[in-house]
């Protein structure tokens, strides 16, 4: 059934070694891209970095009525020589980015192309492809947020759900670095003289693994410690790395206190507590004005959305935290992602391109 689709046009993008901290791959890609979104009367803007990949801004013309924002990311999580080949059987097509998400953006590219065929002009969707998603959005995160609030409403594109699955939520994430400083001393001769870095980071990770709270979803994982010179000296100093995740922004604003509060205090033996980092990724939670949107979508295609909470993030999580609607999973099922098992479904594949162009072309054509 699927024999028909060609996917030599994925398969260029998927060649490309795309890893976030190869700009002139990732520039590559903007380089192929950029000329098919043009082909439909796309503008580009240009972000330009220096030290990764430019982020890019297709814009149509606009005009009255609803503004919708397509968000990817072109970055991969695969060094150079690490996961490089484009294979398919009859099923499925492997590669790096297949589903995360190369194949989620060219998704997006074909539901244009078949609007532009339909409407003979895209008016009121823009693309926003941003260089850094795989290491935490850090650079493009302000542009997105910035941007993002010019539109009623977002649609992303990672991979979808088993069933077609749409994204409603995912966690927010917070990432901390903890120090302590002690003060060390000979553990024989001066052993009073000491201030054990070690026991207050081992007191400071038991009262911090008290945060969690699974019946809210709410998880801290002292993920790292480090501490110590060696057996015979006082502990000086330790260090603890800690990410929590939530899924409401009342929990996210409960991590985010206990983390400040403990911040340049002082642990029972007198040691210091220094904590850096924080807030990595907001929370996206469902909303009303989403909820309305999937009401649409599922009258539009004449099913029912099934739709996923993910533990994971993505910029749906920028997104939403912007006060923008948002729905995430418009991409292919996919599955192994992040691993060189990365695959995606080629049914899923086409009847993505179908279903979004039916979307997109019902919300913004059919006024
Ligand atoms: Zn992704």
């Amino acid at each position: 059934m699927n024999n028909s689709y060609d996917f030599a046009e994925l398969q260029s993008f998927i060649e490309v070694n795309s890893y976030t901290r190869n700009k002139a791959g990732v520039d590559e890609v903007v380089k192929r891209f950029s000329p098919l979104m043009e082909d439909i009367g796309f503008q580009t803007d240009v972000h330009v970095r220096e030290e990764i990949g430019n982020h890019v801004h297709y814009r149509s013309n606009k005009k009255d009525g609803e503004k919708i924002l397509i968000l990817g990311h072109f970055d991969t999580v695969f060094p150079e020589g690490t996961f490089t080949e484009f294979t398919q059987d009859d099923e499925w097509i492997y590669g790096p980015g297949v589903c995360d998400m190369k194949g989620g953006n060219h998704i997006a590219l074909e539901a244009l192309r078949n609007l532009y065929k339909e409407h003979g002009e895209i008016y009121n969707i823009d693309m926003l492809m941003v260089s850094d998603e795989e290491t935490g959005s850090d650079d493009s995160k302000a542009l997105t947020t910035k941007l993002v609030t010019d539109y009623d409403f977002c649609m992303v594109f990672e991979a979808a759900g088993p069933q077609q699955d749409v994204v409603i939520a995912r966690k927010g994430i917070a990432t901390y670095y903890i120090d302590i400083e002690g003060k060390g001393a000979h553990a024989g001769n001066h052993f009073t003289d000491g201030t054990d870095a070690n026991i207050a980071a081992a007191e400071t990770l038991l009262a911090l693994s008290k945060l969690t709270n699974l019946t809210l979803e709410t998880t801290v994982n002292i993920g790292k410690i480090n501490g110590g010179i060696g057996a015979n000296t006082i502990s000086p100093s330790a260090k603890l790395v800690v990410e929590a995740r939530f899924t409401q922004s009342a929990e996210r604003d409960r991590i985010l206190k206990a983390f400040s509060d403990l911040n340049n205090t002082k642990a029972v033996n007198g040691a210091t507590i220094t904590i850096s980092g924080g807030l990595q990724r907001d929370v996206m939670q469902p909303s009303e004005r989403q909820a309305e949107y999937i009401k649409r979508i599922e009258s539009i295609l004449g099913k029912a959305l099934i739709t996923e909470r993910r533990g994971g993030v993505s910029d749906a999580n920028v997104v939403s935290a912007a006060g923008v609607p948002s729905l995430d999973g418009f991409g292919p099922f996919g599955d192994g992602d992040h691993t060189i098992h990365e695959r995606a479904n080629k049914a899923s594949y086409i009847e993505r391109i179908e279903d979004v162009t039916k979307i997109l072309s019902n919300l913004i054509y059919s006024k």
